[in-house]
Parts: structure tokens; sequence; C-alpha cells
């Protein structure tokens, strides 16, 4: 598959995509656990599925083993993440190079975390970028992909303001992303406001916005406290009441996720893109009900 200008046709079409993230397993490519997963999000017929990327050889090697078994293997496009994290820009160079030779020709454009940790300071590579808009920059040069990058509804933690932010996405855009995926947020209002900033300040490719079902409310609370995003009183008191019931918390989980997902789809969201955290079952449940009540057409 090389689903570089094909994504890049279709979301220019203006219909929606759906999509899923995962992670590569420690396990690498061949994990069985991973690999059920992916198998169980195939006859979903998503867009794409994409993999995020981390910090250290062996974590990039898993990401690109990942994409490539994906694309040979299902029916199914993968859209790689690629980050400036400790990288000088020949070894960003490399990345692509096997992106290409993996049939990935879709790369989501990040800058990646400081290594340090939350709340530390960015430390640019001596030879690398020190933004997101580089990397753009350097995909263009480099071939014929379809560009995505991250969107921040609460806004980046180290961004001085919303408007700066929605400032860095026109310019994400001028230097040739086609698309956003947005950090994980929980209220429609939080979307809809970043996409009426990003369009007063110039944007005009889609923003899709990511979703996370929430399985383990321990965990979503540290991501919403690494993000940035908040997790609502209104929501966490729906946990609450079944705090001590694991499938009482998954189907709440749900449930929220079904209903942000339509307020999103019915307020004119491009898309859906799923943060599967490497578990199907929530994401394919909230994905039959979209199309069950028709939200969704598949
Ligand atoms: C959908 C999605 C997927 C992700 N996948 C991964 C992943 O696979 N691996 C991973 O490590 N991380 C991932 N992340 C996290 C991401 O790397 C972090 O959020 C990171 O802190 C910011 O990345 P960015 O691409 O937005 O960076 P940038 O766009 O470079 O922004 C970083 C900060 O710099 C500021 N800035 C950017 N450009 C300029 C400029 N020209 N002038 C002044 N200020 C500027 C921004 O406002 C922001 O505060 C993902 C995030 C999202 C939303």
């Amino acid at each position: 598959m090389t689903p570089g200008p094909a994504l890049r046709d279709l979301l220019a079409s203006g219909r929606p995509t759906y999509s899923f993230e995962i992670f590569p397993s420690k396990h690498g490519a061949n994990d069985p656990a991973l690999w059920q997963t992916v198998l169980e999000l195939e006859p979903l017929k998503p867009t794409f599925v994409s993999v995020t990327y981390g910090a250290g050889g062996s974590t990039q090697e898993r990401t690109l083993d990942i994409c490539r078994r994906i694309e040979e293997q299902t029916g199914m496009s993968t859209v790689g993440h690629l980050t400036c994290v400790d990288s000088s820009v020949d070894a960003l160079r490399a990345v692509i190079r096997k992106y290409v030779d993996a049939g990935v020709r879709s790369v989501l454009a990040l800058r990646g975390d400081p290594t340090a940790g939350p709340n530390t300071s960015w430390v640019t590579h001596p030879n690398g970028f020190r933004y997101a808009i580089q990397l753009v920059e350097l995909l263009r040069e480099l071939g014929d992909f379809t560009i995505g990058v991250a969107a921040f509804p609460e806004k980046h933690p180290e961004s001085p303001s919303m408007q700066h932010d929605s400032r860095i996405l026109a310019e994400k855009q001028r230097a040739g992303a086609h698309y956003a995926i947005t950090q994980l947020f929980f209220r429609p209002v939080d979307y809809f406001a970043l996409v009426d900033r990003a369009h007063a300040a110039g944007v005009t490719m889609p923003i899709i916005p990511g979703i996370m079902p929430v399985t383990n409310v321990a965990q979503i609370e540290r991501f919403a406290s690494l993000s940035g995003a908040e997790f609502p009183v209104a929501l966490r008191e729906r946990f609450e009441a079944v705090r001590d019931d694991e499938q009482g918390v998954r189907e709440v989980g749900v449930d929220i996720a079904f209903e942000l997902s339509v307020a999103l789809v019915q307020g004119g969201a491009p898309g859906l893109h799923f943060y599967t955290m490497n578990k199907s079952a929530s994401t394919r449940r909230v994905f039959q009900r979209l199309a069950d009540a028709g939200i969704i057409q598949r």
C-alpha cells in the first residue's frame, strides 16, 4: 500500500476519516497480543492505523516493524509517527527512507516530548530540529508524503497561549501539513473552540479529533495531566460511581466516548481518531454503536 497521495486525496475530498492509534509493543511486531488487536480492528475498515514513535533506537525500529507488518499482511494503511527527539537531521532522513522502504507514505510529524520528563525543558539535538515544523519541511523535501501534525484543544503545555498554538498550526499547514490530529480531550466545546481559533488563523486543513475511550481511571488521569487535558468533574463522578467495578468502568468509558463522538460528528468534525492503547474492545464497541446509530457510515 502507498497511502500517501491516497490519504491526501481522501482528506481533500471532505469524506470523513476513521483511524486507530496503537503503540509498538516492547515484544516487537510479532507480539501476539498486539497483532490480535490489529486483526480485530481490521474489519472496521479504518482509513488508517497510526503507530506511535518513542525515544531510543530499538523503540523506533519497532514502529517501523509493526508498520511494515500491517502494510504487508493486512488491507490497512499505516501512518508512521516520527519525532525530533534526540535525533540529528541525518538520522531523521535515514528513518524517513526506511518508512518509504516499508511502504509507509504518510507520516505524523511531531517534535516529541522532552526526554527528561514532563515539565522539563526541551533540549534540541545539536544537529537536529527544534520544532515539528522543521520536520514537516524535511518530509516535503524528501518525498510525496501525506503529512499530519499535532493540535491541542486545551493548549500545548509549553505554549504561551491558545492563539500562539493557532499561529503555529497555520505555520505547519503553510510548511506542507495536510491535516492535524488533536491531543485527547473530553469536552466537545474545547475541540470546536480550537477549530474556530485555527480557522481564524487561516487553517483550512482538516483537524481530526483524538478520542480515548477510558478503560482505567488512574491511567486516564495520568494521561490527562501529562497532556494538559482537563478530566472534567462531571465525568469523574460517573466513574466514581463504578470505581470498584472494572467492567463498569469500561462501560462508562464506552458511553462517554460514544457521547463525545456523536457531538463531534454532528458538529462537523472531519473524522475520528481513537487512541486504542493497544486494546480494541472499547474502541470497537464505540465504533459499532456509532454505526448502529447511523452517526458514521461504513
Ligand atoms: C496525535 C498526537 C500523536 C502523538 N504521537 C506521539 C508519538 O508518537 N511520540 C511522541 O513522542 N510524542 C507524540 N505526541 C506528543 C507530542 O510529541 C508532544 O505533544 C510534543 O510536546 C509537541 O509536539 P508538536 O509536534 O506539537 O511540537 P511543536 O509543533 O514543535 O510544538 C512544541 C512547542 O513549541 C511551540 N512552537 C512550535 N513551533 C514554534 C515556532 N516556530 N516558534 C515558536 N514556538 C513554536 C509550540 O507552540 C509548542 O508549545 C503526539 C501528540 C499528538 C497530539
